[in-house]
């Protein structure tokens, strides 16, 4: 990753900056906690580029750990496809990933530590009781029947629901804490249930797991974790984490710091909506060009690079917000403004036939890659007797406002000649499929000889020598700026959200030993080649300029 990418400051890194000072922590280790019941999305970005940011910047360490308890919701093909994300956006964790389950003996160990200081029950309360028993806001919970059950007859029942005599949900292991605490979570807190199921670490090892609010701050302490950066829905959970921590014999007491979660416009970012996105098949699975995910932004031609800059820009406070889309849009066109290079494309093709070249005749003429860099070289354009243009870019009669090809008058091919509109053919329904025009052979790379002033430029692709594809463009996948507001949040998904239009490209856009896998194709927008098609398929990134604004007002 480049050096040079700013970081700017904020509140945990003040934290971290006055810590060091006082010398409260000489190294600084983080982790980035995903469960892996789901594929990342753009908020994942966020926490994984503040995490793995501060331990870079600070030459510390930041552990990847799938906080993995929950079996029943976790998949293997997770876990790959986490470390795939996290490398792609251009970190590295310490060492081997780390998971929870490699910590189910220890945690285990210190439940019945728990259990032998009195301060956890072995609960045969329904989840139903347990819940109703846990009061509400304005009122206290009530004890369990079973919360001064003794310690050895704890120590015994946990025993069984360990080697499995009991089915799922016959009991659970509670904390004993406070059911009139303020804090919802300090109500007698389940730490371990019963839950006969398969685990893609530990196989059929255990039938009791332990909960996440347990595991969590355990494994931060026995990795030992000095800043644990988590989202602000989990403030309240810190006092049970300093409970746990304070009631074990473990010597590390990690920190836990809260900060405002990614909200984005237009789109949803919870794992379980997206997972009903694409379980319901609204999407094309997870990595589809319209999902928030890493993997989906990837397909659609996102650089690591501007999602790490996207994270830079919002920054991290402890402020709730919903970030414009045209923020993120503007990372990406920024980037590839850069470093894509350009390349022509026809979306909605029409024939021009230019009846005063030659037949035989095919020319290579050569096109710099980027307007404004060199160094990224140049391409080859075959030209001859017949091109595609846009429908768009032909009109048979216009006002001087519209600067492209009018009948009778000329127009510039760009990187090419100069060229003049003569007649049209139509089909049955009156749509433009031909224009015939003839062309002034001194007219590249310069004006006309006679001063002419020929102001239009537009974009074609050679017929004989350009290659067919399919062009697909992308819209919001909401019609919303909340959908997760919505009662129901599908019913808000944008139908028009893919559009579909098969025309012709540049033969340069398919040579690999160009190297490149991202293109401008002028004057339509930013694409990148979809490498899930063996045919030419290309995604459309993002537009030229930010039209949505625009289209907002009515515009
Ligand atoms: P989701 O709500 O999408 O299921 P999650 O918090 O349950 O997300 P985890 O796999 O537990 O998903 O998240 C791993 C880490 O990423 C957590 O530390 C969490 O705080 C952080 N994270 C998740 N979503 C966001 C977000 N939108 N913005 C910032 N950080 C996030
Ligand atoms: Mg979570």
């Amino acid at each position: 990753m480049a050096e040079t990418e700013h970081r700017p400051t904020n509140f945990v890194r003040q934290i971290i900056d006055k810590d060091i000072a006082n010398k409260v922590h000489s190294t600084i280790k983080t982790r980035f906690p995903p469960e892996p019941n789901g594929f990342l999305h753009i908020g994942h970005a966020k926490s994984i580029c503040l995490n793995f940011g501060i331990a870079q910047d600070y030459q510390g360490s930041c552990n990847l750990r799938f906080d993995d308890t929950n079996p029943t919701k976790e998949d293997i093909s997770y876990v790959n496809a986490i470390k795939e994300d996290v490398q792609w956006l251009g970190f590295e964790w310490a060492g081997e990933p780390c998971y929870s389950s490699g910590y189910f003996d220890q945690l285990h160990g210190y439940a019945i530590e728990l259990i032998e200081k009195g301060l956890a029950f072995v609960d045969f309360c329904s989840q139903e009781e347990i819940r109703e028993m846990r009061g509400t806001l304005t009122q206290a919970g009530t004890h369990s029947p079973y919360r001064d059950t003794d310690v050895a007859t704890n120590l015994a029942e946990f025993e069984k629901m360990t080697a499995g005599e009991y089915e799922d949900g016959k009991c659970c292991l509670r904390a004993k804490i406070d059911m009139a605490s303020s804090f919802m979570v300090m109500r007698d807190p389940v730490i371990y249930r019963i839950k006969h199921a398969h685990h893609h670490q530990t196989g059929d090892k255990w039938c009791v797991y332990p909960m996440y609010d347990f595991t969590h701050c355990i494994s931060d302490a026995i990795e030992g974790i000095t800043h644990s950066l988590c989202s602000l829905e989990f403030q309240d959970n810190r006092r049970l984490y300093d409970w746990v921590i304070e009631n074990i014999s473990i010597d590390t007491v990690p920190r836990q710091y809260e900060f405002s979660r990614l909200n984005l416009e237009y789109t949803v970012l919870s794992k379980r909506k997206l997972i009903q996105l694409v379980e319901e098949k609204f999407v094309d699975g997870w990595d589809d060009p319209r999902m928030p995910t890493v993997a989906g932004l990837r397909r659609r031609g996102y650089t690591a690079g501007a999602i790490r800059e996207f994270c830079a820009r919002i920054g991290v406070t402890k402020m709730e917000n919903q970030v414009e889309m045209s923020m993120l849009e503007s990372c990406i066109r920024d980037d590839l403004n850069e470093n894509g290079p350009r390349a022509m494309a026809v979306l909605d093709p029409i024939k021009v036939i230019i009846e005063n070249y030659p037949e035989d005749q095919h020319e290579e003429l050569v096109a710099p890659n980027h307007p404004s860099n060199e160094a990224m070289g140049t391409r080859l354009l075959p030209f001859s007797r017949e091109v595609w243009i846009e429908a768009e870019d032909f009109r048979e009669s216009a006002n001087k406002k519209f600067k492209r090809l009018v009948l009778d008058k000329e127009v510039r091919l760009r990187n090419a000649y100069v060229i003049k509109a003569n007649r049209v053919e139509k089909d049955e329904d009156g749509n433009v499929t031909t224009v015939y025009c003839t062309y002034d052979d001194e007219t590249l790379g310069k004006d006309p000889a006679d001063g002419r002033k020929v102001k239009g430029v537009i974009h074609w692709v050679d017929a004989s020598k350009g290659c067919a594809a399919e062009f697909r463009l992308y819209d919001r996948l909401f019609t919303v700026p909340s959908p997760a507001k919505e009662d129901d949040f599908t019913g808000a998904i944008n139908p028009d959200s893919l559009e579909v239009k098969k025309g012709y490209i540049e033969p340069s856009a398919l040579q690999s030993e160009q190297g490149f896998s991202a293109w401008q194709f002028e004057r339509i927008g930013y694409f990148c080649r979809d490498t899930h098609f063996d045919t030419p398929v290309f995604n459309r990134t993002v537009g030229l300029r930010d039209t949505w604004a625009k289209i907002q007002q009515g515009g």
